[in-house]
Formats: C-alpha cells, sequence, structure tokens
C-alpha cells in the first residue's frame, strides 16, 4: 500500500488492509460513525454506484459471508462495521476514540476490485469519500482522496507522480491563457442564478425530482470533494511533509452539512 500526498491518491492492491488515520479536532457526540462511500471522479460516471465486478462478486475468494459480496470497501476485523446498499454502497463503524498513547483512531480497509476490472470500476478513477457523522445523520467532517487498485501499486505511483511533475511545469503558461476571465464566467450563468444578486453564491436550484435531487446532490458532494482535495494536496507540496501517515490521516475539515 502507497498514499501520495502530492496527488493525495491511495496505491493498493486488491483485499490488501489500507489502515487510515483518522483525527479530529473536537470528539464527535457519543454513538457517532465514520463512513466510508466510493464515487467515481468524472462527472459523466459519478451517477453510477460504484461496485464490485461480476467476476469478483461471484468467486469464492474473499466472499466468506463477512461483507456483502457486491461491495467494494470493506472494514477489516471490525465486528460492528455496517453495510449499506441503499442508493449507493457504503461501509460505517462506530467512532471510536485513539487508544490511551495515540492521537488517531484506525480503521482497516480493504478494497475489493482492481481499478481495471472488466465490468466493474473498468478502468475508471473513483474517489473515496470518508465522513464523521453525528447519529443523526449530520455531517461533521468529510475528508476524500483517489484511490487505485492495482498489481504494482509503487511503480504506478511513481509514474504518475512523475506524470504529475511533467504536467506542472509544462502546463503553467497553458493555465494563464484558458483562465475564464470573469465577464465569461458571469456572461454563462443563467438569470435565475443570478436574480440573488449575489455573484458569490450560494446559489439555489428547484429540483422537482427525488431522482434527480440524489443524482444532482452526490454529483456536488464530488466536486466540493474534488476541489478540497487539490487544495488539500497543495497545501501538501507546500508542507513537504514527509509523515506518509500524518497526510493519509487528514485532519477533518469542519464543514456542516447543508441538509
Ligand atoms: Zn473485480
Amino acid at each position: 500500500m502507497q498514499y501520495s500526498p502530492v496527488l493525495n491518491k491511495l496505491f493498493c492492491q486488491l483485499a490488501k488492509t489500507c489502515p487510515l488515520h483518522i483525527k479530529v479536532s473536537t470528539f464527535p457526540p457519543a454513538g457517532s460513525i465514520v463512513r466510508a462511500m466510493a464515487v467515481y471522479k468524472k462527472s459523466e460516471h459519478v451517477a453510477d454506484v460504484v461496485k464490485r465486478c461480476p467476476h469478483h462478486e461471484r468467486s469464492s475468494d474473499f466472499n466468506d459471508g463477512t461483507a456483502p459480496a457486491e461491495h467494494l470497501i470493506r472494514v477489516e476485523a471490525n465486528q460492528q462495521a455496517c453495510y449499506i446498499s441503499d442508493n449507493r454502497h457504503s461501509v460505517t463503524v462506530p467512532y471510536e476514540r485513539p487508544q490511551l498513547g495515540t492521537n488517531s483512531t484506525t480503521i482497516l480497509y480493504n478494497f475489493m476490485c482492481n481499478s481495471s476490472c472488466m465490468g466493474g470500476m473498468n478502468r475508471r478513477a473513483i474517489l473515496t469519500i470518508i465522513t464523521l457523522e453525528t447519529p443523526q445523520g449530520n455531517l461533521l467532517g468529510r475528508r476524500s482522496f483517489e484511490v487505485r487498485v492495482c498489481a504494482c501499486p509503487g511503480r504506478d505511483r511513481k509514474t504518475e507522480e512523475e506524470n504529475l511533475k511533467k504536467t506542472a511545469s509544462s502546463g503553467r503558461e497553458t493555465q494563464k491563457a484558458v483562465a475564464p476571465t470573469s465577464s465569461s464566467e458571469s456572461a454563462k450563468r443563467s438569470s435565475a442564478e443570478t436574480s440573488s444578486g449575489n455573484e458569490n453564491g450560494p446559489y439555489v436550484l428547484q429540483i422537482r425530482s427525488l431522482k434527480h435531487y440524489k443524482i444532482l446532490k452526490y454529483q456536488l458532494e464530488a466536486m466540493e470533494c474534488l476541489d478540497s482535495s487539490s487544495s488539500s494536496s497543495s497545501n501538501n507540496n507546500n508542507n513537504n511533509n514527509n509523515n506518509r501517515r500524518e497526510n493519509q490521516t487528514s485532519r477533518w475539515s469542519q464543514r456542516l452539512a447543508r441538509h
């Protein structure tokens, strides 16, 4: 297992243990849970549920009944893991305070398909979203990171980090050229969006179908996660923090749920 702070990306092998360390600034209320959910990174796939491929779902390997066979993300060695299969697949565990002498809580995750699995992820990039929620379902914190499940995590991490370096050095000028001007930005907005007179949002959409609402909500969450993960990876860059685990732990943002 390898975590790349600069890419904010976990590289791991199928079914191998991935420890995630959770640090909080203040302890959440009793009964709070930690949820892990995978979503597709690209907006055109974000409405699809991330699940295992038909081959791995039916295979007898790793299917001993401890977790639903179709779930990509599992929690290892935790009797209280709870698998939810409604609109999206997710797995929750009760939040536990850090053990004496430590400052973080560790949860062991497994990813049960390769990113390349046909009929499953099918080479589509995924994000894992970790949320801390109160017993009433209110969001206390959220972090996300990209995940690639592959045969050679070390090699793939190196390749992707080198590619990033190349594009970062060659892309600076291009970025300047395509940066939208404020006038083209505002021209794109519909009259409904600007009717509040507030250029900085928040914007309000009226959605008549619950199904559409849920799809758009997940899309929004994924986009916000992408925004927050790109800003956190540049922070990591600046800090030049060599402690991989420290970075992976990801301090919780104190964003409140807007339900
Ligand atoms: Zn698979």
